[in-house]
Protein backbone atom coordinates (compact mmCIF):
# COMPACT_ATOMS: atom_id res chain seq x y z
CA UNK A 1 0.00 0.00 0.00
CA UNK A 2 1.10 3.24 -0.62
CA UNK A 3 2.37 6.15 1.72
CA UNK A 4 -0.14 8.57 1.51
CA UNK A 5 -3.11 6.08 0.59
CA UNK A 6 -3.95 6.29 -3.04
CA UNK A 7 -7.48 6.90 -3.22
CA UNK A 8 -10.78 7.59 -5.92
CA UNK A 9 -14.04 9.17 -5.25
CA UNK A 10 -16.53 6.88 -7.02
CA UNK A 11 -19.90 9.50 -7.86
CA UNK A 12 -18.68 13.09 -8.27
CA UNK A 13 -22.16 14.57 -6.72
CA UNK A 14 -22.93 17.04 -4.65
CA UNK A 15 -21.22 15.67 -1.30
CA UNK A 16 -18.28 14.77 -3.01
CA UNK A 17 -17.20 17.95 -4.49
CA UNK A 18 -18.78 19.80 -1.06
CA UNK A 19 -16.82 17.66 1.32
CA UNK A 20 -15.00 14.63 0.31
CA UNK A 21 -12.77 16.40 -2.83
CA UNK A 22 -11.65 19.50 -0.10
CA UNK A 23 -11.07 16.89 2.49
CA UNK A 24 -8.85 14.35 1.04
CA UNK A 25 -6.94 17.83 -0.97
CA UNK A 26 -5.91 18.72 3.14
CA UNK A 27 -5.72 15.38 4.18
CA UNK A 28 -1.82 13.87 4.54
CA UNK A 29 -3.09 10.27 4.75
CA UNK A 30 -4.29 10.19 1.84
CA UNK A 31 -4.03 11.61 -2.00
CA UNK A 32 -6.44 11.84 -4.22
CA UNK A 33 -5.19 9.51 -7.85
CA UNK A 34 -8.89 9.29 -9.96
CA UNK A 35 -12.57 9.75 -9.87
CA UNK A 36 -14.87 7.57 -11.75
CA UNK A 37 -18.66 9.26 -12.15
CA UNK A 38 -20.83 8.62 -15.35
CA UNK A 39 -21.53 12.49 -16.18
CA UNK A 40 -18.81 14.56 -14.08
CA UNK A 41 -14.74 15.09 -13.93
CA UNK A 42 -13.13 16.77 -11.66
CA UNK A 43 -10.46 19.21 -13.22
CA UNK A 44 -6.17 17.84 -12.99
CA UNK A 45 -7.73 14.24 -11.57
CA UNK A 46 -7.69 11.50 -13.99
CA UNK A 47 -11.39 10.64 -14.55
CA UNK A 48 -13.54 7.08 -15.40
CA UNK A 49 -16.85 6.78 -16.45
CA UNK A 50 -17.58 3.88 -13.87
CA UNK A 51 -15.55 1.78 -11.63
CA UNK A 52 -14.60 -0.77 -14.03
CA UNK A 53 -13.07 1.60 -16.04
CA UNK A 54 -11.06 2.68 -13.11
CA UNK A 55 -10.49 -0.37 -11.52
CA UNK A 56 -8.72 -1.62 -15.17
CA UNK A 57 -6.76 1.68 -15.51
CA UNK A 58 -5.26 2.23 -12.17
CA UNK A 59 -3.73 -1.09 -10.22
CA UNK A 60 -2.56 1.98 -7.62
CA UNK A 61 -5.37 2.56 -6.18
CA UNK A 62 -5.26 1.55 -2.86
CA UNK A 63 -9.20 2.67 -1.87
CA UNK A 64 -12.08 4.23 -3.09
CA UNK A 65 -14.85 6.32 -1.53
CA UNK A 66 -18.16 5.67 -2.82
CA UNK A 67 -20.72 9.09 -3.08
CA UNK A 68 -22.86 7.52 -5.21
CA UNK A 69 -26.59 7.21 -4.21
CA UNK A 70 -27.82 4.82 -2.54
CA UNK A 71 -29.22 2.45 -4.70
CA UNK A 72 -26.03 2.06 -7.50
CA UNK A 73 -23.93 1.80 -4.38
CA UNK A 74 -23.81 -2.27 -3.41
CA UNK A 75 -22.23 -3.54 -6.99
CA UNK A 76 -19.73 -0.70 -7.08
CA UNK A 77 -18.91 -1.46 -3.63
CA UNK A 78 -18.60 -5.22 -4.33
CA UNK A 79 -16.86 -4.99 -7.44
CA UNK A 80 -14.05 -2.67 -5.39
CA UNK A 81 -13.99 -5.63 -2.35
CA UNK A 82 -13.59 -7.99 -5.05
CA UNK A 83 -10.47 -5.88 -6.72
CA UNK A 84 -8.78 -5.36 -3.21
CA UNK A 85 -9.75 -2.13 -2.68
CA UNK A 86 -10.17 -0.65 1.03
CA UNK A 87 -13.79 1.02 0.72
CA UNK A 88 -15.72 3.98 2.09
CA UNK A 89 -19.18 3.90 1.83
CA UNK A 90 -21.33 7.05 2.21
CA UNK A 91 -24.28 6.93 4.37
CA UNK A 92 -26.42 4.92 3.89
CA UNK A 93 -24.24 2.01 3.72
CA UNK A 94 -26.85 -0.21 1.48
CA UNK A 95 -29.97 0.05 0.16
CA UNK A 96 -30.93 -2.88 2.22
CA UNK A 97 -29.46 -4.45 5.08
CA UNK A 98 -28.58 -7.84 3.18
CA UNK A 99 -26.46 -5.57 1.00
CA UNK A 100 -24.30 -4.45 4.21
CA UNK A 101 -24.07 -8.14 5.47
CA UNK A 102 -22.68 -9.33 2.29
CA UNK A 103 -20.53 -6.56 1.81
CA UNK A 104 -18.86 -7.33 5.04
CA UNK A 105 -18.18 -10.91 4.72
CA UNK A 106 -16.53 -9.78 0.97
CA UNK A 107 -14.26 -7.22 2.85
CA UNK A 108 -13.04 -9.93 5.50
CA UNK A 109 -12.75 -12.35 3.01
CA UNK A 110 -10.86 -10.10 0.61
CA UNK A 111 -8.65 -8.89 3.65
CA UNK A 112 -9.57 -5.17 3.08
CA UNK A 113 -10.75 -2.37 5.40
CA UNK A 114 -14.53 -1.49 4.93
CA UNK A 115 -15.76 1.76 6.77
CA UNK A 116 -19.99 2.19 6.59
CA UNK A 117 -19.63 5.72 7.10
CA UNK A 118 -21.48 7.98 9.36
CA UNK A 119 -20.26 11.25 9.04
CA UNK A 120 -22.26 13.27 11.45
CA UNK A 121 -20.76 11.29 14.27
CA UNK A 122 -17.78 12.90 13.80
CA UNK A 123 -19.39 16.73 14.40
CA UNK A 124 -17.61 18.53 17.75
CA UNK A 125 -20.06 18.18 19.89
CA UNK A 126 -20.97 14.17 19.74
CA UNK A 127 -18.10 12.40 21.56
CA UNK A 128 -18.57 14.98 24.54
CA UNK A 129 -21.99 14.20 24.54
CA UNK A 130 -21.27 10.66 24.64
CA UNK A 131 -18.89 11.42 27.54
CA UNK A 132 -21.14 13.94 29.67
CA UNK A 133 -24.62 11.06 28.91
CA UNK A 134 -22.06 7.69 30.01
CA UNK A 135 -22.20 8.99 33.60
CA UNK A 136 -26.29 9.86 33.75
CA UNK A 137 -29.37 7.82 33.75
CA UNK A 138 -31.29 9.31 30.09
CA UNK A 139 -34.83 10.23 31.37
CA UNK A 140 -36.64 11.92 27.60
CA UNK A 141 -34.64 12.40 24.37
CA UNK A 142 -36.46 14.75 21.69
CA UNK A 143 -35.12 14.58 18.47
CA UNK A 144 -36.16 17.50 15.28
CA UNK A 145 -34.55 17.02 12.30
CA UNK A 146 -36.61 19.31 10.17
CA UNK A 147 -34.86 21.08 6.47
CA UNK A 148 -36.41 22.24 3.15
CA UNK A 149 -36.05 19.68 0.40
CA UNK A 150 -35.92 22.05 -2.07
CA UNK A 151 -32.94 24.11 -0.79
CA UNK A 152 -31.25 20.98 0.22
CA UNK A 153 -31.58 18.21 -2.42
CA UNK A 154 -32.27 20.53 -5.36
CA UNK A 155 -33.25 18.04 -8.79
CA UNK A 156 -32.20 14.72 -6.37
CA UNK A 157 -35.02 12.62 -7.93
CA UNK A 158 -32.96 9.46 -6.45
CA UNK A 159 -33.99 10.58 -3.12
CA UNK A 160 -37.94 9.63 -3.88
CA UNK A 161 -37.02 6.47 -5.22
CA UNK A 162 -37.32 3.21 -3.73
CA UNK A 163 -33.81 2.87 -1.95
CA UNK A 164 -33.41 7.03 -1.57
CA UNK A 165 -34.60 6.86 1.94
CA UNK A 166 -36.79 10.36 1.61
CA UNK A 167 -37.19 12.45 4.73
CA UNK A 168 -34.71 9.12 5.95
CA UNK A 169 -31.98 10.63 3.88
CA UNK A 170 -31.18 13.54 6.06
CA UNK A 171 -32.95 11.93 9.16
CA UNK A 172 -30.87 8.89 9.82
CA UNK A 173 -28.16 11.28 10.61
CA UNK A 174 -30.16 12.12 13.37
CA UNK A 175 -30.27 8.47 14.25
CA UNK A 176 -26.53 7.70 13.84
CA UNK A 177 -26.25 10.64 16.32
CA UNK A 178 -28.82 8.56 18.63
CA UNK A 179 -27.09 5.28 18.27
CA UNK A 180 -23.70 6.54 19.48
CA UNK A 181 -24.36 9.18 22.19
CA UNK A 182 -26.82 6.60 23.80
CA UNK A 183 -25.30 3.61 25.67
CA UNK A 184 -27.60 0.37 24.16
CA UNK A 185 -29.64 -0.75 21.84
CA UNK A 186 -32.22 1.78 20.81
CA UNK A 187 -35.89 -0.21 19.87
CA UNK A 188 -38.65 1.14 17.54
CA UNK A 189 -42.22 1.39 19.55
CA UNK A 190 -43.66 2.97 16.81
CA UNK A 191 -43.38 5.13 13.36
CA UNK A 192 -46.45 7.27 11.17
CA UNK A 193 -44.38 8.12 7.88
CA UNK A 194 -46.13 10.15 5.22
CA UNK A 195 -45.47 9.35 1.64
CA UNK A 196 -46.72 11.97 -0.76
CA UNK A 197 -49.31 10.07 -3.26
CA UNK A 198 -46.63 10.12 -6.17
CA UNK A 199 -43.15 9.33 -4.22
CA UNK A 200 -41.90 6.20 -3.72
CA UNK A 201 -40.55 7.27 0.02
CA UNK A 202 -41.90 9.65 2.87
CA UNK A 203 -41.50 13.22 2.90
CA UNK A 204 -42.17 13.58 6.87
CA UNK A 205 -42.22 10.76 9.41
CA UNK A 206 -42.29 10.59 13.21
CA UNK A 207 -40.60 8.00 15.51
CA UNK A 208 -41.11 6.64 18.90
CA UNK A 209 -37.96 4.52 20.42
CA UNK A 210 -36.75 3.68 23.46
CA UNK A 211 -33.77 2.93 25.43
CA UNK A 212 -32.68 -0.17 27.07
CA UNK A 213 -34.36 1.35 30.47
CA UNK A 214 -37.16 2.69 28.17
CA UNK A 215 -36.80 6.22 28.44
CA UNK A 216 -38.98 7.65 25.89
CA UNK A 217 -37.06 9.02 22.25
CA UNK A 218 -39.58 10.86 20.14
CA UNK A 219 -38.21 11.94 16.51
CA UNK A 220 -39.83 14.40 14.28
CA UNK A 221 -38.96 14.12 10.88
CA UNK A 222 -39.83 16.57 8.22
CA UNK A 223 -38.83 18.16 4.44
CA UNK A 224 -41.73 20.03 3.92
CA UNK A 225 -39.95 22.82 6.62
CA UNK A 226 -39.22 26.26 5.30
CA UNK A 227 -37.01 28.92 7.21
CA UNK A 228 -34.05 27.91 9.23
CA UNK A 229 -33.21 24.42 9.81
CA UNK A 230 -33.81 22.26 13.10
CA UNK A 231 -31.25 19.87 13.13
CA UNK A 232 -31.27 19.78 17.22
CA UNK A 233 -31.66 16.74 20.07
CA UNK A 234 -32.57 17.25 23.19
CA UNK A 235 -31.64 15.02 26.26
CA UNK A 236 -33.22 15.44 29.52
CA UNK A 237 -31.38 12.96 32.50
CA UNK A 238 -31.23 13.08 35.93
CA UNK A 239 -29.15 14.91 36.86
CA UNK A 240 -29.21 17.77 33.76
CA UNK A 241 -29.82 18.59 30.66
CA UNK A 242 -27.89 18.51 27.23
CA UNK A 243 -28.52 19.83 23.57
CA UNK A 244 -26.86 19.16 20.63
CA UNK A 245 -27.74 21.87 18.47
CA UNK A 246 -27.00 22.35 14.54
CA UNK A 247 -26.33 18.80 13.49
CA UNK A 248 -24.32 18.25 16.35
CA UNK A 249 -21.73 21.01 15.78
CA UNK A 250 -22.95 22.89 18.92
CA UNK A 251 -23.34 21.32 22.60
CA UNK A 252 -25.15 23.36 25.31
CA UNK A 253 -25.44 21.59 28.72
CA UNK A 254 -27.97 23.10 31.42
CA UNK A 255 -28.50 26.01 28.56
CA UNK A 256 -24.64 26.55 28.55
CA UNK A 257 -22.88 26.64 25.76
CA UNK A 258 -19.95 23.97 25.67
CA UNK A 259 -16.37 24.75 24.47
CA UNK A 260 -15.76 21.68 22.25
CA UNK A 261 -12.67 20.72 20.23
CA UNK A 262 -13.35 22.51 16.56
CA UNK A 263 -12.66 20.00 13.44
CA UNK A 264 -14.96 19.18 10.45
CA UNK A 265 -16.77 16.21 9.87
CA UNK A 266 -15.24 14.79 7.49
CA UNK A 267 -11.56 15.48 8.26
CA UNK A 268 -12.55 13.22 11.27
CA UNK A 269 -14.15 10.84 9.00
CA UNK A 270 -10.80 10.59 6.88
CA UNK A 271 -8.60 10.13 9.89
CA UNK A 272 -11.07 7.48 11.14
CA UNK A 273 -10.68 5.40 7.61
CA UNK A 274 -6.67 6.04 7.40
CA UNK A 275 -6.14 4.60 10.43
CA UNK A 276 -8.98 1.44 9.80
CA UNK A 277 -6.89 0.93 6.93
CA UNK A 278 -3.00 1.33 9.22
CA UNK A 279 -4.79 -1.38 11.98
CA UNK A 280 -6.34 -3.84 9.23
CA UNK A 281 -9.91 -3.36 10.72
CA UNK A 282 -13.53 -2.59 9.29
CA UNK A 283 -16.09 -0.13 11.01
CA UNK A 284 -19.47 -1.57 9.89
CA UNK A 285 -21.87 -0.32 12.03
CA UNK A 286 -25.34 -0.87 10.54
CA UNK A 287 -27.40 0.34 14.13
CA UNK A 288 -29.13 3.84 12.04
CA UNK A 289 -30.12 1.89 9.05
CA UNK A 290 -31.74 -1.10 10.97
CA UNK A 291 -33.58 1.54 13.12
CA UNK A 292 -34.66 3.30 9.26
CA UNK A 293 -35.83 -0.08 7.96
CA UNK A 294 -37.85 -1.47 11.36
CA UNK A 295 -39.41 1.87 10.64
CA UNK A 296 -40.12 0.63 7.24
CA UNK A 297 -41.44 -2.33 8.38
CA UNK A 298 -43.38 -1.51 11.16
CA UNK A 299 -44.52 1.64 10.72
CA UNK A 300 -48.09 3.85 9.54
CA UNK A 301 -48.51 4.61 6.31
CA UNK A 302 -50.32 7.58 5.43
CA UNK A 303 -50.54 9.03 1.65
CA UNK A 304 -50.13 13.11 2.08
CA UNK A 305 -50.62 15.48 -1.28
CA UNK A 306 -48.14 14.96 -4.11
CA UNK A 307 -44.42 16.61 -3.79
CA UNK A 308 -43.56 18.81 -6.92
CA UNK A 309 -40.29 20.18 -6.92
P1 LIG B 1 -25.90 13.70 -5.90
O1 LIG B 1 -25.47 15.14 -5.86
O2 LIG B 1 -27.14 13.35 -6.62
O3 LIG B 1 -24.68 12.88 -6.46
C1 LIG B 1 -24.75 11.50 -6.69
C2 LIG B 1 -23.72 11.16 -7.73
O4 LIG B 1 -23.74 9.75 -7.92
C3 LIG B 1 -23.97 11.79 -9.07
O5 LIG B 1 -23.09 12.85 -9.28
C4 LIG B 1 -23.73 10.64 -10.07
O6 LIG B 1 -22.72 10.94 -11.01
C5 LIG B 1 -23.18 9.54 -9.19
N1 LIG B 1 -23.51 8.22 -9.72
C6 LIG B 1 -24.76 7.71 -9.98
N2 LIG B 1 -24.63 6.46 -10.48
C7 LIG B 1 -23.29 6.20 -10.53
C8 LIG B 1 -22.53 5.08 -10.94
N3 LIG B 1 -23.10 3.96 -11.41
N4 LIG B 1 -21.17 5.16 -10.87
C9 LIG B 1 -20.57 6.27 -10.38
N5 LIG B 1 -21.25 7.36 -9.98
C10 LIG B 1 -22.59 7.31 -10.04
O7 LIG B 1 -26.07 13.15 -4.40
P2 LIG B 1 -25.28 13.59 -3.08
O8 LIG B 1 -26.05 14.63 -2.38
O9 LIG B 1 -23.86 13.83 -3.38
O10 LIG B 1 -25.47 12.26 -2.22
C11 LIG B 1 -24.77 11.08 -2.52
C12 LIG B 1 -24.73 10.24 -1.26
O11 LIG B 1 -24.06 10.98 -0.24
C13 LIG B 1 -26.12 9.91 -0.70
O12 LIG B 1 -26.13 8.60 -0.19
C14 LIG B 1 -26.30 10.91 0.43
O13 LIG B 1 -27.13 10.41 1.46
C15 LIG B 1 -24.88 11.07 0.91
N6 LIG B 1 -24.65 12.36 1.56
C16 LIG B 1 -25.09 13.52 0.99
C17 LIG B 1 -24.91 14.73 1.68
C18 LIG B 1 -25.34 16.04 1.11
O14 LIG B 1 -25.29 17.06 1.83
N7 LIG B 1 -25.76 16.13 -0.15
C19 LIG B 1 -24.27 14.73 2.92
C20 LIG B 1 -23.76 13.55 3.42
C21 LIG B 1 -23.97 12.36 2.73
P3 LIG B 1 -22.92 11.75 -12.39
O15 LIG B 1 -23.37 13.11 -11.95
O16 LIG B 1 -21.57 11.75 -12.99
O17 LIG B 1 -23.97 11.01 -13.16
Amino acid sequence: MTNPISIAIVGLGKIARDQHVPSLAASKEFTLVATASPHNTLEQVPSYTDISALLDARPDVDAVALCTTPQVRFAIARQALEHGCHVLLEKPPGATLGEVRELVDLAASNGVTLLASWHSRHANGVEPAREWLSTRRITRVSVSWKEDVRKWHPGQTWIWKAGGLGVFDPGINALSILTRILPGNLLLQSASLSFPSNCECPIAATLDLADTRGAPIHMDLDFRHTGAESWDIDVETDNGQLRLAQGASVLQINGQAVIVPQATEYSRLYAHFAALIRARRSDTDVAPLMLVADAFLAGRRIEVEAFHE
